[in-house]
């Protein structure tokens, strides 16, 4: 019996959480960490509103974290915030800002300072991404994906220091992705504005360790109830039995990263800072980089 209890304990630890592939809040939770290791602290989440980013925001937010969720569409931040307040009696404040332009960073983190007091967490979560091969990418495609992903997350963070956390210490948690490792096919646009974050992040990390500010990157896997799995061919390599492929047999799911993101937000990472923590069951190292098939994903995508 002893055995046994052994071996469920085992296949616990890389059992996923319970999660809902809407843009709404988990029907259950049960948690993990400790319910209060963000409490009092608070969290400026760009890309908050949806996906991977509003997961995030729900699970700081049950870890009494109050939240700021910022991206261009202020009716969709602000149906999330609501969502969310009533999801977990914390208090979330919707903002619009678009990250390549420094002004409305500014506008609304002074408006996120004034509602809160402080700011003590970072994700830059804001991305733009497509399935597009090289030679069918236009000039201002590629740069309209630098600009959002890289430039985007300068912006916020440089803005954030300024305003607060050159002064009061903070966590920055960049989300980038895998795409670069093993130069994904159809991705050099997203590939590339991704790995320059990953650069960007040991820079900052060199530079702003001393003000007590720790940065690092989370790099997602394929995570089901996404934009990015439904724009990127998730259906396709689910159908394609392609997750077989990978180490863990899966998709992850927005909880999973959810959860590593606090992680890195909480005291827990205390002592890490200017890395990446991959959170994709083993994906990169063993899933197909196949060119033919992932042109029928896009063109199937693009109808
Ligand atoms: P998503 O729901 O589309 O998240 C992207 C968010 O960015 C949206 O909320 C969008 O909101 C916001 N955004 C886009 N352009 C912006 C701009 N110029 N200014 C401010 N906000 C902007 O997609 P997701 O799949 O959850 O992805 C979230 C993050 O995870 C991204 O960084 C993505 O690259 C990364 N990732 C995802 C996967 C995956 O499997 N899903 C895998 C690897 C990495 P508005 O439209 O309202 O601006």
């Amino acid at each position: 019996a002893g055995d046994r209890a052994a071996m469920a304990e085992a296949a616990a630890a890389s059992r996923p959480p319970p999660d809902v592939d809407t843009d709404d809040c988990l029907r259950e939770y049960r948690h993990l960490f400790s319910p209060d290791i963000l409490a009092g602290q608070v969290a400026f989440i760009t890309g908050g509103g949806s996906g991977i980013g509003f997961r995030i925001a729900e699970i700081f937010m049950r870890h009494g974290c109050r939240t700021v969720i910022a991206s261009r569409n202020l009716q969709r931040v602000s149906e999330a915030s609501k969502n969310l307040v009533a999801a977990t009696g914390q208090q979330c404040l919707p903002l619009s800002i678009d990250v390549r332009q420094p002004q409305t960073i500014v506008a609304a983190v002074d408006e996120a300072l004034k509602e809160f007091k402080r700011i003590d967490i970072l994700i830059n979560g804001a991305a733009g991404n497509f399935l597009c091969p090289a030679s069918a990418l236009s000039f201002n495609a590629f740069k309209t994906v630098i600009d959002i992903d890289t430039i985007g997350t300068f912006n916020t963070s440089k803005v954030l220091f300024e305003k607060y956390f050159r002064d009061h210490g903070g966590v920055i948690v960049n989300i980038t992705a895998t795409l670069s490792y093993r130069g994904q096919a159809l991705q050099v646009h997203a590939g590339t504005a991704k790995a320059a974050i990953d650069a960007m992040t040991r820079h900052l990390a060199v530079e702003w360790g001393p003000n007590n500010i720790r940065v690092n990157c989370l790099a997602p896997g394929p995570i089901t109830g996404t934009e990015g799995y439904r724009r990127l061919g998730g259906k396709f390599a689910e159908e394609a039995s392609q997750f077989d492929m990978i180490p863990l047999q899966r998709a992850g799911n927005k909880t999973e990263i959810a959860h590593s993101t606090l992680y890195l937000a909480s005291p827990l990472s205390s002592y890490v800072t200017g890395t990446t923590l991959v959170v994709d069951g083993g994906s990169w190292l063993t899933s197909a980089n196949n060119f033919p098939a992932l042109l029928g994903i896009a063109s199937s995508s693009a109808k």
